[in-house]
């Protein structure tokens, strides 16, 4: 049986709309050829159509499956009994016929399945992802997440037991996104349940990340359940957002970087301040609230802008002290290094320039040359944070690619704190691709 090369797919879990500037500056580099667009994936071959489903796995391909990763890639199968369809429930066997899990299947994706259950005794019904469900719901309240914000992810895909499934709290409006044909199968049943434990006033569904594609599956987005109001809005760490739940990037805001926006706005008193990839204003606003001098903020979004000047008023925040450019952040720094500007405190939040492992290459060369910019425009003892949100780059590469734009900037660089997305955005050990966003915090001397 001939099998396509599995290409790493995307994780889930922060998309890269945001990163479309950055693929067209990348494909017009021609120093490189552009690795080959991704392949449809290859329909597994079909065993005893008149057995049950199942997924049967190849001789030795177990492995992965028992150290708990809940995806099966489409190399890894012999052969499917039955004739399932995609979102359908079916048992992973083992070549010897023992049962691994129970799992979405999808013929149209290079993960030919997700996993639901390790335990051959569960039914994959509605009341397992009321369970589930409740659980995801549970584990925030008893970690307090709601405390500090009435904006919080509910969901986080495969840590949260729901591969494929975000589900996106701001206020009392919910926001799904479904990322996988799991998921998509169930996903009346999801909005029902979502409705019964939540009472949201709304339920809007944002299946139109990038990913979806791969799966095989047409975006869609819409109100799945009660109306959408007017004005969508969140309190985090007492900053009041807008958020454009329909039009927004992503489910409409970056709830992932709560924490991290937090700690730039304590350390930010008496700091010029340059916020590159500044969406609605996140760090900005953390910045302003925190005694900020001047906040420069920059993307290229005219709308995400729009919206976080509209987030200034909104709480009353001294516009005077913030300066909003519409541009190319790498032209921008070009510019400000150019007119010799220089900040006390960067923050560099680009889109996810590389979804899978296969854009590393031409992703970090993009990490080190914004970085490298970064570095130049520090004060001596000025603040770099830095983050990537690519799947495609390790914690390890990332650093690599701090140190060697600080070498090339010219300036010593120390790393006085690591940070991850908040808490809300858990990892399952078992799924190391749930821990996508990596963030330092340097102090150049
Ligand atoms: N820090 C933000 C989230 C950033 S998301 C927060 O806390 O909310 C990444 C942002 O980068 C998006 O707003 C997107 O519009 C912007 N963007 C993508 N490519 C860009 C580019 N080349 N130049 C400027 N902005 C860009």
């Amino acid at each position: 049986m001939s099998q396509t090369k599995p290409r790493s797919p995307s994780t889930p879990h922060r998309q890269s709309q945001g990163g479309k500037d950055f693929r067209k500056r990348v494909q017009r580099s021609k120093d490189q050829p552009d690795k080959p667009a991704p392949q449809p994936a290859s329909t597994p071959r079909t065993g005893n159509v008149s057995a049950k489903p199942c997924l049967n796995l190849k001789s030795g391909r177990e492995k992965s499956l028992q150290r708990r990763h809940p995806w099966v890639f489409s190399g890894a199968v012999e052969c499917i009994d039955g004739a399932p369809r995609s979102g359908d429930t079916l048992p992973v066997r083992d070549a010897a016929g023992n049962f691994l899990a129970w799992a979405a299947y999808n013929a149209d994706s290079q993960i030919t399945a997700r996993v639901w259950s390790w335990s051959e005794k569960d039914v994959i019904d509605e009341a397992f992802f009321r369970y589930r469900i409740a659980d995801a719901i549970k584990a925030r309240r008893t970690l307090s997440l709601d405390r500090d914000s009435n904006g919080l992810r509910l969901i986080h895909g495969e840590s949260d037991g729901l591969p494929g499934l975000i589900v996106d709290k701001y206020g009392d409006v919910l926001v799904m996104q479904l990322g996988s044909a799991g998921p998509e199968h169930w996903r009346d049943t999801l909005a029902d349940i979502l409705q019964e434990l939540c009472s949201p006033v709304c339920i809007y569904e944002r299946s139109d990340s990038d990913g979806r594609e791969l799966e095989g599956l047409p975006k869609r987005c819409g109100v799945l359940r009660g109306v959408l109001p007017e004005k969508v809005e969140v309190t985090e760490h007492g900053i009041r957002f807008a958020v454009d739940v329909a039009a927004g990037q992503k489910t409409g805001f970056y709830l992932d970087q709560r924490d991290n926006r937090a700690l730039t706005g304590t350390l930010a008193a008496g700091l010029d301040v340059l916020n590159c990839f500044c969406y609605t204003g996140g760090f900005s606003l953390y910045a302003l609230r925190g005694g900020a001098k001047s906040v420069l903020s920059i993307d290229s979004s005219q709308e995400a802008l729009q919206l976080a000047q509209r987030n200034v008023v909104l709480n009353g925040f001294d516009a005077s002290r913030a300066e909003w450019q519409c541009a190319d952040v790498f032209e921008a720094l070009r510019k400000l290094r150019d007119q010799n500007r220089k900040f006390d405190l960067i923050v560099l939040d680009p889109p996810k320039f590389a979804p899978t492992a296969a854009f590393a290459e031409k992703a970090s060369r993009a990490y080190k040359d914004i970085n490298l910019l970064g570095f130049k425009l520090l004060r001596p003892g000025g603040l770099l944070f830095t983050y990537s949100c690519s799947g495609g780059i390790s914690d390890d590469l990332f650093q690599k690619i701090i140190a060697g734009a600080a070498l090339d900037a010219g300036v010593d660089a120390k790393i006085v704190k690591k940070l991850h997305a908040a808490a809300d955005h858990p990892v399952l050990l078992s799924f190391p691709e749930g821990a996508y966003l990596k963030g330092l915090v340097l102090r150049v001397s």
